[in-house]
């Protein structure tokens, strides 16, 4: 069997849990695990979130997943439903929906009255992506408040910069969020796991964290470490070949690294095929028998390339780790100009998940 597989550590994932219970004491927790738990696996990770109060998702299918495999806290559309004929799916798996449009709202006041759903009504606090402008939040919030086919309505916003501590931004939001708010009830939510960790005033009754479940930082220039979050993935493979080349060869497509001493190369069994960023640049870390390894040319689809210096003793079969606990997802996406988060999530259909309990 090919060796390249990601290792879901699971008593990770509990143990982060526990972190934003313990940033955010006086919160509810809905657990983002939309596009299949951040690639973690989505029914799987839910099961291991237990404790969580409540699941958030992008869209239908994604419910539906988690309802077959069992769980029964709320789950939370964060787009809300596509199409008018999502919403029997809505009442039929209990689901909670996010409202963010007035066509939403059309195929609401157009629905059955015989199932009440929880509706997450979104401002739209200038982000300009999803929900209500404040000039129209109210009225859409009394509108809901009419209908006989609404259970409680929530109230939410998101925010567009808070992994940037030094912005205005994410006060102007809250501030808004706040004022517009002011004479509606319902239980609030805004936080994202940057807003969770960088700002607590943003907390309020609901907490949504995604990223940082998993084990990573949202906020630039830091790791999970930093925050004492554990890595939950291990993207893991093996050395297949290792080589002798004299100083002056090239490695790999477009011959675009080339030695500067004599030296080894190992080649390792992973690529862009499996989620390994295509773009990750001459010098990525990769872990291999205990230290840092420099990538050494182009990422290939199936393989990369590493060097192992003049020294080096590793041989076919070592055990090597893209990222994972002994090295941060973060310092991947910042030599790949990417962020974590595709990272995780780019993670293919190749690369067999194997979830471990420790
Ligand atoms: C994805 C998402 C989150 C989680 O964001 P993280 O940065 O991963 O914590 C929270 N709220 C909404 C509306 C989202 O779409």
């Amino acid at each position: 069997m090919r060796p390249t597989q990601a290792i879901i550590h699971l008593d990770a994932l509990e143990h982060n849990l526990s972190m934003v219970r313990q940033m955010a004491p006086n919160s509810r927790v809905m657990a983002v695990v939309k596009a299949d738990g951040y690639g973690h696996g989505i029914v799987d990770v839910a099961r291991h979130l237990n404790g969580a109060d409540a699941f958030a998702v992008a869209c239908i299918e994604e419910a539906i997943q988690l309802r077959q495999g069992g769980i029964t806290q709320p789950i939370v559309l964060l787009e809300g439903v596509f199409e008018t004929a999502e919403l029997d799916l809505v009442m039929q798996h209990d689901l909670e929906m996010v409202v963010h449009s007035p066509r939403q709202m059309v195929w609401l006041s157009e629905a059955s009255s015989d199932h009440l759903h929880n509706i997450w009504l979104k401002l739209d606090s200038e982000m300009n992506r999803l929900g209500f402008t404040p000039d129209n939040f109210q009225a859409a919030y009394h509108q809901l408040n009419e209908m006989n086919n609404i259970g409680s309505i929530r109230l939410m916003t998101h925010f567009a910069c808070a992994d940037n501590i030094a912005s205005d931004k994410t006060t102007e939001q809250l501030k808004l969020f706040t004022s517009v708010n002011h004479a509606l009830r319902g239980e609030r939510s805004a936080a994202n796991s940057a807003a969770i960790l960088a700002w607590p005033e943003a907390h309020f009754d609901w907490v949504r964290p995604g990223i940082m479940l998993y084990g990573c930082s949202p906020l630039p220039d830091n790791t999970g470490s930093d925050h004492q979050l554990k890595s939950v993935m291990s993207l893991e493979s093996e050395l297949i070949a290792v080589k002798p080349v004299a100083r002056g060869q090239t490695v790999g497509y477009g011959a675009d690294w080339t030695a500067e001493r004599d030296t080894k190369i190992g080649i390792v069994a992973i690529g862009y095929g499996d989620g390994y960023p295509r773009h990750a640049a001459n010098g990525t870390p990769v872990w291999l028998n205990g230290r840092q390894v420099p990538l050494a040319g182009r990422v290939s689809m199936d393989m990369i390339a590493v060097e192992l210096g003049p020294d080096g003793t590793d041989k076919p079969g070592d055990r090597v780790v893209l990222w994972g606990p002994e090295l941060p997802v973060e310092t991947v996406a910042r030599y790949s100009d990417t962020i974590a988060y595709t990272l995780l999530c780019g993670v293919t259909s190749r690369v067999k998940l194997v979830w471990r309990k420790r």
